[in-house]
């Protein structure tokens, strides 16, 4: 198998904030990603869920340098992205890009969309003939289902679908290896997903890229996935291949997510969302459970879970979870 495009290994995000105003004043720490580990090959694309608070964009953000992380490292093609100075990991991000969620609020609705979609290269390229320019910014356009001519438009002559179109044309602008998209359909209506969904798709088979796939929506996700993680609290519960996250997975947390998957039949729509058992809300981020972080949710949970954290193991089957339990269990759908 080639080698991964991107390694990351125990990567951990806190913020600090402090309570108490000026006299009693104390700092606590919030952990909102804590020890992601896990790998990426070019042409494959890893779908991230679990519910929100999760620490999914936050991971998404440490991952492209945006955030500072408080420990562990991103390795990309090799090089550690982590010890890098400002301008030199600019400079990478030429390779490393993202699409947001909202598409219409993350464009400048005072740009047209030729010049939102050129920004990168001007930015990058500064010497870059106007003609060139034009040229790429046209066949970006071609590229994701824009109409060359509408270059001069700006972003409130066009659709919701449209604009998500601008978007990723203009993370494709600089030719990146890696893509990150951090929920880009779930701002649009459920006819305009799939089309958005299977455009990415098409892009990501055509382009070879390494895409990250973040979503609260896990049909969407089982759509576009080779294989999934699912997060709470900042770790990693699981990471398997789609076919047994969605058929067999191994850790609770991750059944009681797949039973929720959207079911298209309203009925069994129902049927499904009464099995899945989970209920209550995740805890304070700032009151963690001790041991196994799901414990104070998890219906299978023994002693051991309450005290022992669950290490994050590699199955026989290639497949990851962090479970104490996760060979007795059988936790299919
Ligand atoms: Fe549940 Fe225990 Fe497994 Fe945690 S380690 S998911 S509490 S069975």
């Amino acid at each position: 198998m080639s080698k991964p495009v991107l390694r990351v290994q125990d990567l951990a995000v806190t913020f600090t904030s402090f309570t108490g105003g000026w006299l009693h004043r104390k700092e606590r720490t919030l952990r909102a990603v804590d020890g992601i580990s896990f790998e990426l090959h070019a042409g494959e694309t890893l779908g991230i869920v679990g519910e929100s608070g999760s620490g999914k964009s936050t991971l998404a953000r440490a991952i492209l340098g945006l955030i500072r992380p408080s420990r562990g490292r991103v390795q990309w093609m090799g090089e550690d992205l982590t010890g890098l100075e400002e301008e030199d990991l600019r400079q990478k991000r030429k390779q490393l890009q993202i699409v947001f969620q909202d598409p219409i609020a993350s464009l400048n609705p005072r740009m047209t969309a030729g010049d939102i979609i050129a920004e990168p290269l001007w930015t990058f390229y500064p010497n870059m003939e106007r003609l060139q320019v034009d040229e790429r910014t046209r066949g970006m356009m071609k590229m994701v289902g824009l109409l060359p001519n509408q270059i001069n438009r700006y972003p409130h002559e066009f659709s919701g679908g449209q604009c998500q179109r601008i978007g990723i044309a203009r993370s494709l602008v600089l030719n990146p290896r890696l893509l990150i998209c951090d929920e880009p359909v779930s701002a649009l209506d459920v006819s305009i997903q799939a089309q958005i969904i299977n455009l990415m798709k098409g892009l990501q088979k055509k382009l070879g890229l390494a895409l990250i796939f973040i979503a609260h929506d896990l049909s969407v996700v089982r759509h576009i996935s080779d294989r999934v993680m699912v997060m709470y609290m900042g770790q990693a519960m699981e990471v398997s291949a789609k076919t047994a996250m969605y058929r067999r997975p191994l850790h609770p947390y991750s059944n009681a997510l797949m039973k929720s998957v959207a079911v298209p039949d309203p009925k069994l729509a129902r049927a499904a969302r009464q099995e899945s058992w989970l209920t209550g809300d995740m805890p304070s981020p700032y009151q963690r459970p001790q041991g196994c972080i799901f414990h104070t949710r998890c219906p299978y949970r023994v002693k051991r879970c309450e005290a022992d954290v669950p290490a994050l193991r590699r199955m026989e089957s290639g497949d990851w979870v962090a479970c104490h339990r996760a060979e007795d269990l059988d936790l299919a759908i």
